[in-house]
């Protein structure tokens, strides 16, 4: 067994920490974040990620957390770079969390490996073997860890990963990373660096593609009279095409998608390259996302000032806490500025919403959302939201008028409640 440091106690340090330490591994995660890292040793748990807390405390006698950077790396065989590398203003990986780890690095000449499981740009591990090179750190090698896993089921994902990756351009470096997953249910896969960095962004890539294509079929559908669910089906069953990531709905969100495409299409224009079908990808699902106004106008008149809309579900998919770039964020600020008055219940994401959208009205339960409520739109499928009492929201609500912006809702039940009801690519 192997004695890590995982930098970065986030959505993917966290879980990756908890796998190591429950495969038997010795771990210390590392954050600069000082309140998390408080809570973190308290017992407690910063994000919401079914079973986190309970892989944590089951193994808690082999993982450690820290803010001090000689009790993290003392040790530490391994050092996994978990780090934050969100967008930039021009739609690039901003990669400053991971120069400054770097910069934090022990100083002894110990031999390790570095680890990044951070998604970052094709050339990033080059650029930081050179940087180790310059400084002398010679007994540091170098692997490229993406990871794959999705928020609310992360546990299950790293546990029986569908492929490990793991790119090194050191003979016998990647074999020893994957060595660590012994225990993990999944294929390994050994690479060159560029070509790991690379299969991170281009499955997302392609998987963000896959929700573009089915939205625009959707749309077609809506104009054409065809019902998406059926024509998802009908495609899904085609074992070229899979029946994964066809449900039309109101656009991707979250922290991975959109900075990854965005990422991507950089890459390639740095690099002189235009790729125009991630442009296609990246404007589809901000339209998506903005479709459901014309929705709710088409139902409520073009004036929706004064109306109160009820948002159910802010995070950007069911199981998580996560809000960033979800598709709440638009459709709650795009109300809003219509003069709409809305509210939003979510399990969990509430008071990450209140952070991010400080004038935001959260309700502490989805009937007191619904009350009085003009129209309401399903934005997260929350099983909470699919269990819930449909007749007596029918008797909260002023007008009677469900969105349902993730087609998880039973549409013919709801119309026999006296809903109007409308998905997305479905017959009304
Ligand atoms: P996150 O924001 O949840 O966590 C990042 C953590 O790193 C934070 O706690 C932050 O305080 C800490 N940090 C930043 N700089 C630090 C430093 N110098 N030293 C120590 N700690 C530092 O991010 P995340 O969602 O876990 O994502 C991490 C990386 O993994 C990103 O590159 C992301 O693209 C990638 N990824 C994320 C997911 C996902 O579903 N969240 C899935 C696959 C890959």
């Amino acid at each position: 067994m192997s004695r890590l440091a995982v930098v970065g106690a986030g959505y993917v340090g966290l879980v990756t920490a908890a796998c190591m330490a429950h495969l038997g591994h010795e771990v210390v995660a590392l954050d600069v974040d000082k309140a998390k890292v408080e809570l973190l040793q308290a017992g407690g748990v910063p994000i919401y990620e079914p079973g986190l807390a309970e892989l944590i405390a089951g193994a808690r006698e082999r993982i450690d957390f820290t803010t001090d950077l000689n009790i993290a790396y003392a040790g530490a065989e391994f050092i996994f770079l978990c780090v934050d590398t969100p967008s930039t203003y021009s739609g690039d990986a901003d990669l400053s969390r991971i120069w400054r780890a770097l910069d934090r690095l022990p100083l002894d000449d110990a031999e390790r490996i570095l680890v990044t499981k951070s998604t970052v740009p094709v050339g990033t591990g080059a650029a930081v073997r050179i940087e180790l090179a310059q400084r002398g750190f010679t007994h540091i090698h170098y692997a490229s860890n993406p990871e794959f896993l999705r928020e609310g089921t992360a546990i299950y994902d790293f546990m029986n990963a569908d492929r490990v990756v793991v790119g090194s351009d050191e003979p016998g470096i990647a074999e020893r990373v994957a060595a660590l997953y012994r225990g993990v249910d999944a294929p390994m896969l050994t690479t060159d660096i560029a070509s790991a960095e690379m299969i991170k962004y281009a499955s997302n890539a392609f998987l963000a593609t896959k929700i573009s294509f089915i939205n625009e079929i959707a749309n077609v559908c809506e104009v054409t009279g065809a019902d998406v669910t059926v024509v998802a089906n009908g495609m899904g069953l085609d074992k070229r095409i899979g029946p994964h990531f066809l449900q039309a709905g109101i656009g991707y969100g979250g922290s991975c998608f959109p900075k990854d495409v965005s990422a991507l299409k950089q890459i390639a224009g740095n690099s002189g390259y235009h790729f125009q079908l991630l442009n296609a990808v990246i404007e589809v699902n901000e339209l998506q996302k903005r479709k459901v106004i014309g929705k709710l106008k088409h139902h409520l008149g073009q004036e929706l000032r004064g109306m109160k809309i009820a948002l159910l579900g802010l995070a950007f998919k069911p199981n998580t806490d996560d809000i960033r770039q979800a598709s709440s964020i638009v459709l709650a600020e795009r109300l809003m500025a219509e003069g709409a008055r809305v509210e939003g219940y979510d399990p969990v994401a509430m008071e990450n919403m209140q952070k991010l959208l400080p004038g935001f009205c959260c309700t502490a339960s989805a009937a007191s959302a619904l009350e009085g409520a003009d129209a309401c739109v399903l934005v997260t499928e929350w099983q909470e939201f699919l269990n819930l009492d449909w007749a007596a929201a029918h008797g909260l609500m002023a007008r009677p008028i469900v969105i349902d912006g993730r087609n998880a809702l039973d549409g013919a039940a709801l119309a026999a409640l006296g809903f109007t009801y409308e998905g997305v690519g479905r017959k009304p």
